[in-house]
C-alpha cells in the first residue's frame, strides 16, 4: 500500500511514523511556505490537560478516551517527551508551586522531514487510486491522508469540509540568564484565568509562548515580553515564531472518501493528541 500524507506537523508526522512502522510506503508532502502550528508550539504535553473535560470535549463520538491513552503511550515511546517539573507562578501575587507531571519535547524533533517539500494543489480520488497534484506534476497513491492543519479544507477542495478555522498563536525565543525561579525546569506564569505563559529551555535559550491566545493580537506578545523581563531579568528577544492553530468545533479524524482520510482540529493540545490520531487514521485507511 502506498500512502501520501499531506502535512508534516504533529498530526501528519505521527501518522507517517505509525504507518511506516506497519511497513507501509509513505510519502510526506509539506508546503515549505506554510509554517503550521507545530513549529510554534510550546511542546507541552501535560497529562492533566488531557483529562476528561479537555479530550472528551474535543472528541466527536468516533473516538473513545482509551484511544487517547493508548496513542499517548505509543507516541511517548517514540519521541522525546520527557518528564520535567514545572513551576507555576500565580502573578502578580508571586506565589508558586511545582507540578511534576509535565512532559516537554522539542517540537522540532517530532516533525518529520517531508519527502516532497511542495504545495499540494489538489487531490483527485478515483475508485482505484488517488492523484496528488503539485506544480511539478502528478503522482498516484493507494490512499491519502490530509493533515494540513488550518489549511485542511483548502486541500480537500470538493471532497468536503472539516470546518477548521485558523487561530494565530506565537512563541518568542529569548536569550536570558538562568533565572532563579527556573531551577526546577520550565515556568508557567498565570496572569489571570485562561491567560498563562510558559517559558522553557530551548536549545540553550528560553522560549516563551502563550498557551491560550484570543484573536492573535499583538498586545499579547507585548505582555509575554513584559513578563519575560520581570521574571527573567536581562531577557533579550531573539525571534518570534507564528503558527495557525487548527481549531474545529470537534477534532476531525474521518474518512471523506473511501481512499482519503482528513485529520485536523488539535486546537491548543494537538501535540498530546497526535498519537491517538495516528492510531485512528490507521484504522480508517483501506
Ligand atoms: C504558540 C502555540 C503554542 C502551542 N502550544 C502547544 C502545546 O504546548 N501543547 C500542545 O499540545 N499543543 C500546542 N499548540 C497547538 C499545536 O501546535 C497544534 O494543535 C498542532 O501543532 C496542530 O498540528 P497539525 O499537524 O494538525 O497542523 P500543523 O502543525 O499546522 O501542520 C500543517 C501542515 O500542513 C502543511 N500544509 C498546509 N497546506 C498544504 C498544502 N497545500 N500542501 C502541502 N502541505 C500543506 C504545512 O506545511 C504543515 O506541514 C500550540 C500552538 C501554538 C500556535
Amino acid at each position: 500500500m502506498s500512502t501520501a500524507i499531506i502535512g508534516n506537523g504533529f498530526w501528519g508526522s505521527a501518522v507517517a511514523r505509525r504507518l511506516r512502522e506497519q511497513g507501509e510506503h509513505v510519502t510526506i508532502y509539506a508546503d515549505p511556505e506554510v509554517r503550521g502550528a507545530s513549529w510554534a508550539a510550546a511542546g507541552i504535553c501535560k497529562l492533566a490537560w488531557y483529562k476528561q473535560e479537555t479530550v472528551r470535549g474535543m472528541m466527536d463520538g468516533t473516538f473513545d478516551y482509551d484511544q487517547f491513552h493508548e496513542g499517548f503511550e505509543w507516541l511517548s515511546e517514540r519521541v522525546a517527551i520527557d518528564p520535567a517539573p514545572e513551576t507555576f507562578v500565580n502573578a502578580p501575587r508571586g506565589t508558586s508551586k511545582v507540578h511534576t507531571d509535565t512532559y516537554l519535547g522539542d517540537p522540532l524533533t517530532v516533525i518529520l522531514p517531508p519527502d516532497r517539500p511542495e504545495r499540494v494543489i489538489e487531490i483527485i480520488p478515483s475508485p482505484t487510486a488517488v492523484m496528488v497534484r503539485t506544480a511539478t506534476g502528478d503522482a498516484l497513491y493507494d490512499s491519502v491522508v490530509v493533515a494540513a492543519g488550518a489549511e485542511t479544507d483548502n486541500v480537500l477542495g470538493g471532497l468536503g469540509f472539516t470546518d477548521v478555522k485558523p487561530l494565530l498563536g506565537r512563541a518568542i525565543l529569548f536569550d536570558a540568564p538562568e533565572p532563579e525561579i527556573a531551577a526546577t525546569g520550565c515556568v508557567t506564569i498565570m496572569t489571570r484565568p485562561y491567560a498563562h505563559f510558559t517559558f522553557r529551555r530551548f536549545r540553550g535559550r528560553w522560549r516563551g509562548g502563550d498557551t491560550v491566545e484570543r484573536g492573535g493580537k499583538m498586545d499579547r506578545i507585548a505582555e509575554v515580553t513584559r513578563l519575560a523581563a520581570s521574571y527573567f531579568p536581562g531577557a533579550r528577544e531573539i525571534e518570534v515564531y507564528g503558527g495557525n492553530r487548527p481549531v474545529c468545533p470537534k477534532m476531525f479524524v474521518r474518512r471523506v472518501h473511501p481512499r482519503v482520510v482528513a485529520a485536523t482540529g488539535g486546537h491548543r493540545v494537538g501535540f498530546g493528541l497526535s498519537g491517538a490520531v495516528a492510531l485512528r487514521v490507521e484504522s480508517l485507511l483501506p
